[in-house]
Order: structure tokens, then sequence, then C-alpha cells
């Protein structure tokens, strides 16, 4: 068995980025561009007009600054319009937001500075335009005033947020070089197991672990490929763990600790996994699992054992896989691990006496001061508390009771989970000391 950080160094050290990928831009939403965009065209493209009014010549409004000018309306122009006709002295163009500026027009007056019974005017007609704010290339954004074709306007390594996107759309980028989705593979193994689907008959357990992790896989921006239920036969986990292993990441359920069934450990070992650790002093989450399978032509399969009862599961998957995928994904080192944040006790808890321990809790902010409520839980197989959960009380090993008002540490669950919760299985803990229960 080793420590937590130590499991976490082991991780971080055999996890490696995956190689980029070519992929459609939209397919890339949220991704870690992998090279530099360089625009294929001047932003604006050409001088645009910024508000819906008439195109002048500057010096015709200048020289009369401060009186009504006339001017010949010579042509309509509406965003995707074009015109050769040039605006001469005397003349303007009428003009809406997003046209291109005819040749010698160099500002636009708005609409509302035409005189009131002129505004309706169109080509062939006289405008009359009075602008006391009148400044020279008003309301024009100018060609390449934001940036020119030939130039890198998103860098390799920025997040391609919606901005991003947006900005390489018009930059003509339909392609990136991005990173790329890790593929997790998972499987649940146990002949007790049935579908959540099917009415578990006696000693029969619905397969909430295989959901579960496939949400949390999904909501990292990674790839779930559902494997089922393997029953607690060599075979049959086996065959399934072959299948898995050729996904990057292959995450298994169940059969990972000590029983007479637990019969994981020895098949990844035939399957060529090498293990890297087997047991974590941690509560809940003690059995996990973690190994490497090394290919040939492909970056290594990672493998995790998770354990099988579903809060540990989670646990484990938020505090070993997480780093994982994130890792795989190129995320950079501050997005690995699940933020951190000291928090006040609302109610008392007891840490374990051997193993550090993560309790679900709801943590808020009140008057600018973090306080957790831990939520009433029953241990490993109990969900109720998890679901409700948006940080997770890290307890030290020692058997410490904490007392309300004392300073502990939460791992923030709220990137995840729901922020506003649900009252109905968000109710807190009664004021009781709320101990871990014996058997994580
Ligand atoms: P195991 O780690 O295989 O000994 O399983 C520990 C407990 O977790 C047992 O009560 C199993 O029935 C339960 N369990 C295992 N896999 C799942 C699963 N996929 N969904 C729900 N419970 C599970
Ligand atoms: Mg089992």
């Amino acid at each position: 068995m080793i420590e937590l950080a130590e499991a976490l160094a082991i991780i971080e050290a055999t996890a490696v980025p995956l190689p980029p990928r070519r992929q459609r831009l939209l397919d890339a939403s949220g991704r870690l561009l992998a090279a530099d965009i360089v625009s294929d065209v001047d932003s604006p493209p050409w001088d645009r007009a910024m508000m819906d009014g008439f195109a002048v010549r500057g010096e015709d409004l200048l020289a009369r600054a401060g009186s009504v000018v006339e001017l010949d309306v010579v042509v309509d122009l509406a965003a995707g319009d074009v015109t050769s006709l040039a605006v001469s002295t005397g003349c303007c163009a009428r003009i809406m937001t997003g046209a291109p500026m005819p040749a010698g027009a160099d500002a636009v007056v708005p609409v509302e500075c035409a005189v009131e019974e002129t505004r309706a005017t169109h080509a062939g007609g006289k405008v009359r335009l009075l602008d006391d704010r009148f400044r020279p290339g008003q309301h024009v954004a100018k060609q390449g005033a934001a940036f020119r074709a030939g130039q890198a306007v998103l860098a390799a390594g920025q997040t391609l947020g919606p901005g991003a996107i947006g900005l390489a759309a018009e930059a003509g980028a339909t392609h990136v070089l991005a990173a790329a989705r890790p593929r997790v593979a998972i499987l649940s193994t146990g002949s007790e197991l049935v579908p959540a689907d099917a009415v578990p008959g006696f000693g029969q357990t619905r397969n909430s672990n295989g959901p579960m992790i496939a949400a949390a896989v999904a909501l990292l921006d990674a790839e779930p490929i559902p494997l089922g239920v393997a029953a607690d036969r060599p075979e049959a986990i086996r065959a399934a763990v072959a299948q898995g292993l050729a996904a990057d990441i292959l995450l298994l359920s169940g059969g990972v600790s000590a029983g007479d069934l637990d019969l994981v450990p020895g098949i990844f070992r035939l399957c060529g996994v090498e293990k890297l650790f087997h047991k974590v002093r941690l509560k809940p989450g003690k059995p996990v699992w973690f190994g490497l399978l090394h290919r040939p032509s492909a970056s290594p399969t990672l493998v995790f054992g998770l354990p099988g009862n579903p809060a540990s599961s989670l646990v484990c998957f938020e505090l070993f896989v997480r780093p994982a995928i994130r890792i795989l994904a190129g995320r950079p080192r501050e997005e690995w691990h699940l933020p951190r944040s000291r928090a006040r006790l609302e109610t008392p808890v007891r840490a374990a006496e051997d193993r550090p321990v993560y309790l679900p809790c709801r943590l808020a902010t009140t008057a600018g001061r973090a306080l957790a409520t831990p939520l009433p839980w029953t241990g490993s197989s109990d969900l109720l508390g998890l679901a409700a959960a948006n940080g997770l009380i890290a307890l030290p090993a020692g058997g410490r009771r904490f007392d309300a008002g004392d300073e502990i540490d939460v791992a923030l669950l709220s990137s995840i989970h729901d922020e506003s919760g649900h009252a109905a299985t968000g109710r807190p803990a009664s004021a009781r000391s709320v101990s871990p229960q014996k058997r994580l």
C-alpha cells in the first residue's frame, strides 16, 4: 500500500500527452491548440461601415462644420452590396452597417444626424446632414485594423474557447491541429451486475459505475467507450480487457480487492499490463490499481482498476483518473487535479485513524467565507451524498475530531456537479459527528 501523494506522482510520471490531431474546428472546441492559426485575410477585410447612415467625404462636412450640408445620394449599399461607383464631392451613399465603404467616402454620418424629413432618402435623392460631433473617419472600421493576412491570430497552447473558435473561423481555419481527445474504455466487472433497466433480483445489483464513469469521462472532454459488464469469469474479463486495451485508457471497476473473485490483477498481468501500484492509503478507494500496457506502434494504454463500490469508484476517478485524462489531453499542470480550497466546517467530523478520508460535502461561500457542510454518507456504496456534493472534505489520517468552525481542506467538484445543488438530497448531516464507515 502506498501514500496518495506517491500514487499521484506515479500517474503524473507515467501519463504523457497524446500526439495532437488535425480536427474540424468545432470538434476542437475547448481543447488546446497545438499550432498557431494564421489568418488568410485582413480583419476587417475592407473598410467597413459601422453604423447605418450616409457614407460621406469628410472634407464636405468639415468645410461646413456646424451647419446643415446637403448631399446627393448616389447609391444604396446594404451589407453584402458592392459598387464600382465612387463618391465624389457633394455626394454620399446611403449605407447600412457591415457594407464596404464606397471609393471616395471615408466617414459615416449616422442616420439620426439626417434632418428628419430626409432620413429615408435613397439613391437619386438629396439628404441634409447635421452632425455636431463629426470627426474624420468616424464610424468606419479600417481594413486590417484588427489584424492582417499572414498574422498569427491564435498561438499554440491557447484554449479554443468560443471567442477563439470565432476568431479561427474568421481567419479561415476550418480544421485545426489541437489536442487529441483521449479514448477511454469503461468495463464493469461482477457477476451480480444487471443493467439499469432491469429490476435487480435478490443478490443482484444495478450497474451504476458504468454510466457514472462514462459521464465523468465525457465531462472531461474525453471519449467514453462503454464495454458493458463482464461476469466474474476469467475468460469473460480477459476478452473484455483485451478489447479495452486498444483505448488510450482502460477503466475497469470491481474485482480489484482481495476477495476470491477479485480476478482482475491476475488478468492484467496475463494481458501484459505492468503494475505500477495496487492499493493506496485512502478512504474510500483503498483497492485502486494502476498500470501500463506498452504498445509497439501507439502511445501506451493507462489501466486503472477502480474499486467496485460506486462511491469509492467515483472518488478514485476524481483523484487518479482525472489527472491522467488531463495530461493525455495536454492540459497545463494547474488543470490536472481538482482545485482545492480551505473552508470552515459547519458540523463536526472525525478523521479515520489509518487513512486520509474524502467525505462528500456542500461548499457555500457566505460573506466571502467558505463553509463546508458534510453530507450524510453511509459508506463506499452510498452515492446519495456524492450525487449532491460539490466538494470532498479531505481529512488527514490520525483519528482527530474536527469541530464546527475548524479549517479543513476541500477538493472542489463544482466544475462537474450542479452548483445550485438540490435540497432533496443535499440535506446536511445532523449535528452529530459524521464518522466514516468501517469498511470503505
Ligand atoms: P468488488 O470490488 O468487485 O468486490 O465490488 C465491491 C462492491 O461494489 C460489491 O458490492 C459490488 O456489487 C459493487 N459493485 C461492483 N461493481 C459495481 C458496479 N458496476 N455498479 C454498482 N455496484 C458495483
Ligand atoms: Mg466484484
